[in-house]
C-alpha cells in the first residue's frame, strides 16, 4: 500500500466545521471594513524576492530565516511566497498609480513564514491586512486603532489589550541607536548570539528579543521616546488624544518596536493573555518611508495586520463552534419519473431563495428519511413515481409542532412551505 500523503508541516487544512466559522468571521470583517470606507485589493501570493528584502529589511527574522524563497525553474526568477501583505500592497499601489490620491485598502489571505510550528504560529497562516495611503496626520493612525476596538466588539471578544508606542523618525532613531549600542556594549557578556549579531546592524530589534535571560538588560536600555523631537511627540500626542476622547484604554509600551524595519512614528499591538505565548492578534503602525523606498512618490502610509488563526482560536474559546446551518428542505425521491421531477422542484425552491439538500445516491425511502431527519432541515419534500405522475409532492414537517404531512401540487410547494413556517412561528 502506498503511504498516505500529509499536508506540509505547519500548514493546516481547515475542515468544514471550522471553515464555516471562518466564513462568518470574514463576513463580519468585510462589513466592519466597509463601515470605515476601506476597499478590497487582491495581490498575488508570489512576489519577486527583492521586494521583501527591500521592504521588510535584510536584518529581520522574516528575511533572514523565515521566507519561502525559490528560483523559478523555467526562467530563473527569484521568487518568494509572501510572508506579509504590506510589501505587495505597496508594490501594487505604486505599479497602478493608486497613491496619487488617498486610499484606504484591505486584503485577506495566506502568508508563509518558515517558523517553528506551535499553537498560534504556523508556516501558512492568514492575515487581514489594512493599509491607508496618503494620510500624514495622527487621525488615521487613531482611527485604525479605534477600528480594532470595534471589531473585537463585533466578534464578541474582550480582554484584548492595546499597546502603543512611537518609533519617531530616522534621525531620532539614529541618536537613540548610538546610545543603545553603547548600553549593550557595556554589558556585552549578557548578550545572546542573536543580539551580538544585531548589535551593529539592527540594535533596536534586540529590544524585541523573546529571550528571558535578556529581559532585564532590555528593560534598562535607553528609551527611544526620550529621543523624540517636537513633531514626533506631537504626532504621538495626537493619536493619544483621540484614544482618550473615545475612552479607549491603552498602555504605552516603550519596548514595542515591531519586527519589521519599515515602521516610523506610531506602532501598536493588540494583545491577549488567553493564547499563551502567541498573544498578539493584531499589529501595525505608520510606515511613511516605504512607498518612496520601493520607487513610488513620497506617500505617508499607515496600516495593520491581524492574525486570523489567533482570532479564530479566541472566538472558539469564547463561543465554541457554531452549529452548521441546516438546509431549509431535504428532498427525498425514488423512481425515474420522481427523480426527474425532483431536480426541477429543487431548482424551483432555490429560485425562491431556499437552501435545498437534494438526496443523491439512491436508497430506500426509509434510509433517505433518516438522512432528512439528521440534516436538521425543518421540512422533507418527498416525491415517488405516484406523486410525480400527479405533479405533486409530499410536504412533511420534520420538527415538533411543524404541522401535518400533506400532498401539494409542485407549483404551490414554495408557498406551502412558507405558510407552514409562518404558522409554526405564530404558535
Ligand atoms: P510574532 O511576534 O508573534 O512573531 P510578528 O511581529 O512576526 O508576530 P506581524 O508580522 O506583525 O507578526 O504579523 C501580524 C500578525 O499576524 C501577528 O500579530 C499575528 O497575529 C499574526 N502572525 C504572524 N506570524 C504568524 C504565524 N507564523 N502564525 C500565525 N499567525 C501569525
Ligand atoms: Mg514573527
Amino acid at each position: 500500500m502506498s503511504q498516505i500523503l500529509q499536508a506540509v508541516r505547519g500548514m493546516n487544512d481547515i475542515l468544514p466545521a471550522e471553515a464555516e466559522l471562518w466564513e462568518l468571521f470574514e463576513e463580519t470583517v468585510c462589513s466592519w471594513l466597509k463601515a470605515y470606507g476601506y476597499r478590497p485589493i487582491r495581490m498575488p501570493i508570489v512576489e519577486p524576492t527583492p521586494l521583501f528584502k527591500r521592504a521588510i529589511g535584510e536584518v529581520t527574522d522574516i528575511v533572514e530565516k523565515e521566507m519561502y524563497s525559490f528560483v523559478d525553474g523555467l526562467n530563473g526568477e527569484a521568487l518568494t511566497l509572501r510572508p506579509e501583505g504590506t510589501a505587495g500592497c505597496v508594490r501594487a499601489a505604486i505599479q497602478h498609480n493608486l497613491t496619487s490620491t488617498p486610499q484606504r485598502l484591505y486584503y485577506l489571505g495566506q502568508m508563509f513564514r518558515h517558523e517553528r510550528p506551535q499553537k498560534g504560529r504556523y508556516r501558512q497562516f492568514h492575515q487581514v491586512g489594512v493599509e491607508a495611503f496618503g494620510y500624514a496626520g495622527p487621525d488615521i493612525d487613531a482611527e485604525q486603532i479605534l477600528m480594532g476596538a470595534r471589531l473585537w466588539g463585533d466578534l464578541g471578544l474582550d480582554g484584548i489589550e492595546l499597546q502603543i508606542n512611537s518609533l519617531g523618525q530616522a534621525e531620532e532613531r539614529a541618536r537613540h541607536r548610538a546610545e543603545l549600542i553603547a548600553h549593550f556594549e557595556r554589558h556585552a557578556e549578557l548578550l545572546d548570539e542573536d543580539a551580538k549579531r544585531r548589535l551593529h546592524t539592527n540594535p533596536l530589534r534586540i529590544l524585541d528579543s523573546k529571550n528571558q535571560a535578556m529581559q532585564e538588560l532590555c528593560a534598562a536600555a535607553p528609551k527611544l521616546i526620550d529621543f523624540l523631537g517636537e513633531a514626533s511627540l506631537e504626532h504621538f500626542e495626537g493619536v493619544q488624544s483621540v484614544l482618550k476622547n473615545a475612552g479607549l484604554p491603552y498602555v504605552v509600551n516603550p519596548r514595542l518596536v515591531r519586527g519589521l524595519d519599515y515602521y516610523n512614528l506610531t506602532v501598536f499591538e493588540w494583545v491577549t493573555d488567553r493564547l499563551g505565548a502567541q498573544g498578539t492578534v493584531c499589529a501595525g503602525g505608520r510606515y511613511d518611508g516605504l512607498v518612496e523606498q520601493l520607487g513610488g512618490k513620497p506617500t505617508p502610509a499607515c496600516g495593520f495586520a491581524m492574525g486570523v488563526e489567533r482570532l479564530i482560536a479566541l472566538i472558539q474559546e469564547a463561543d465554541g463552534v457554531p452549529e452548521p446551518a441546516a438546509p431549509d428542505v431535504y428532498l427525498v425521491h425514488q423512481g425515474e419519473m420522481a427523480t426527474r421531477l425532483a431536480f426541477q422542484v429543487a431548482e424551483g425552491l432555490r429560485d425562491q431563495g431556499m437552501n435545498v439538500l437534494q438526496h443523491c445516491g439512491g436508497g430506500s425511502f426509509k434510509s433517505q428519511m433518516k438522512k432528512a431527519d439528521a440534516s436538521g432541515a425543518p421540512f422533507a419534500v418527498i416525491i415517488g413515481d405516484d406523486e410525480a405522475t400527479a405533479g405533486e409532492a409530499q410536504l412533511k414537517p420534520l420538527r415538533a409542532g411543524g404541522g401535518e404531512q400533506r400532498r401539494v401540487g409542485v407549483e404551490h410547494l414554495a408557498e406551502a412551505i412558507i405558510d407552514q413556517l409562518l404558522d409554526s412561528e405564530e404558535e
